[in-house]
């Protein structure tokens, strides 16, 4: 196959990555991920303590070039998931920044540092390998069980990589701002091997905030990814900031993803800058499904159409396709194409679960606008409430409670109960400075933003909802 990384075989002086005051151009990022790469084993795993470095990126790209199957390790795992991820993907080593610490999980793996000064001799890059190989394993969140180590082929990488430089008209002229972790596929295959594919440049902030944010997109920033709680922060900032919103204004292109991006937030950084947050909508098993296209309309609640390469299908419970564009009708998302993964590591019986035919059943529930627009409507197993006959999306009601001022943070589930089957609760964080909602005024409020059996039966005010490291509501913690 050919290469993932057309830019480094033809190396240039153009700024591959930065970090700080530290950069790499494309010949120098040759140089050295050139000679980690020589020191690799095709088909041998390696795994990387994915700190949100530089470091991080250049040992992944030496995975790639060396034909390595890359484990991303979050460096905040608990030992004991860890030592799950270990036994189960059984790295033959760890790259790991020089000064990193690591924990005694990682003790028994021989250790290589991962320099990023260039070396004084560049060694030719190795040929790489072919489409099926293993790129990346990447472990799910563990919402539902052990983690998932998710295999996924180059060949998904490029499919889904070529299918976002159409979607975005994304080129070697765009500089990313880059603030995610670099363990889950939102901030390393798009936020890492993105740029680097399309000849870009990728800035990395280390770690996100509203500031560093502002300072990358002032300087040579075109585009952001985020994840919804960073753009909420953004959005509680932009209004008192002119600088950070003339920043966020002269972004080419602002990208949300991992989460539903509330529309209370999509609006205010709309009105505070006149950019509309472009959404997309992936998964680790599939990379990306859906997206607004640059050019598109950014209608806001909605995840665009499908992508290049990728078929989608909503299926009701019978496993029948529902083809109607009402906006209305929900089905469960499969979808089919080159961007998925191959299979979970050493979990046939979970593989085997998760695909009708060839299709990849996403656990997620969606409608289809008139225009095919998709609107994510939440998860089968946390989001879709049975109450008095109905079925109904916790995602509406939380996108309606946070447009009440003195809402800051809402999730909804459903509780059991005798007569309704579920009753809805609502999960509040107040808004600081304001005055704190009562149960009844919520209540109304989404009775009439939304319709009278969509109120919330209980409210319940906590100081903080539980999210994992992504931003990503933890609702089964809310009920322990
Ligand atoms: P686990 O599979 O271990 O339970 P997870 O599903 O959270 O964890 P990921 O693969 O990182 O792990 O997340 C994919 C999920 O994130 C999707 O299935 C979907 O529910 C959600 N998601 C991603 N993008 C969007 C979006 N734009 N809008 C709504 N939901 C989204
Ligand atoms: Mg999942």
């Amino acid at each position: 196959m050919s290469t993932l990384f057309p830019a480094l075989s033809a190396p240039s002086a153009k700024t591959a990555l930065c970090f700080g005051e530290t950069s790499l151009s494309y010949a120098e990022l040759a140089g050295v991920a050139g000679a980690l790469a020589a020191e690799l084993t095709p088909g041998r795993r390696v795994a990387v303590w994915a700190t949100p470095t530089m470091e991080t990126s250049v040992a992944v790209v030496a995975a790639l070039l060396a034909g390595a199957p890359v484990v991303p390790l979050n460096p905040k795992t608990g030992e004991r998931e860890l030592a799950h991820i270990l036994g189960d993907s059984r790295p033959a080593l760890v790259l790991a920044g020089q000064d990193a610490e690591l924990p005694s999980a990682l003790a028994q793996l021989p250790r290589r540092g991962i320099d990023v000064a260039p070396p004084p001799h560049t060694v030719p890059l190795p040929e790489e390998a072919d489409d099926e190989a293993p790129a990346v394993i990447v472990y799910t969140s563990g919402t539902t069980g052990p983690p998932k180590g998710t295999v996924l082929p180059r060949r998904a990488l490029v499919c889904t990589l070529d299918a976002l430089r159409d979607a975005w008209e994304w080129t070697e002229d765009d500089v990313l701002v880059h603030g995610l972790p670099l363990f889950h596929v939102h901030g390393l295959i798009l936020g890492v091997l993105g740029p680097l594919r399309r000849g870009g440049t990728l800035h990395h902030l280390g770690r996100f905030s509203a500031d560093a944010v502002r300072r990358g997109l002032e300087g040579e920033g075109t585009m952001l990814f985020g994840v919804p709680t960073m753009y909420h922060r953004l959005a509680e900032e932009v209004g008192g900031d002119a600088g950070l919103a003339k920043a966020l204004a002269n972004a080419r292109l602002l990208v949300s993803g991992s989460a539903a991006l509330p529309v209370h937030d999509h609006e205010r950084i709309a009105a505070a800058t006149g950019q509309r947050i472009v959404e997309r909508y992936g998964m680790t098993e599939t990379l990306m499904n859906t997206s607004v296209r640059a050019d598109g309309e950014r209608r806001p609640g909605t995840v665009g159409l499908p992508l290049d390469g990728v078929e989608l299908r909503l299926v009701d419970e019978d496993g029948h396709t529902v083809e109607v564009r009402d906006g209305e009708t929900v089905g469960e998302i499969q979808v089919r194409g080159r961007n998925l993964f191959t299979e979970y590591l050493n979990r046939p019986d979970a593989t085997a679960e998760a695909f009708d035919g060839g299709w990849f059943r996403t656990g997620d529930m969606a409608t289809r606008d008139p225009d095919g627009y998709v609107r994510i409507v939440g998860r089968k197993a946390t989001d879709i409430i049975k109450s008095g006959g109905y079925k109904i999306g916790a995602g509406e009601i939380e996108n309606a409670l946070l447009e009440h001022p003195g809402v800051a943070e809402a999730a909804v589930t459903g509780e059991s109960d005798d007569d309704l089957g579920e009753r809805i609760v609502a999960w509040i964080v107040p808004a600081a400075g304001a005055e704190r909602p009562g149960e009844q005024e919520l209540a109304d409020h989404v009775a009439r933003q939304l319709t009278p059996h969509k109120r919330p039966r209980v409210v319940r005010f906590r100081e903080t909802l539980p999210r994992n490291d992504m931003g990503k509501l933890m609702k089964r913690a809310l009920h322990e």
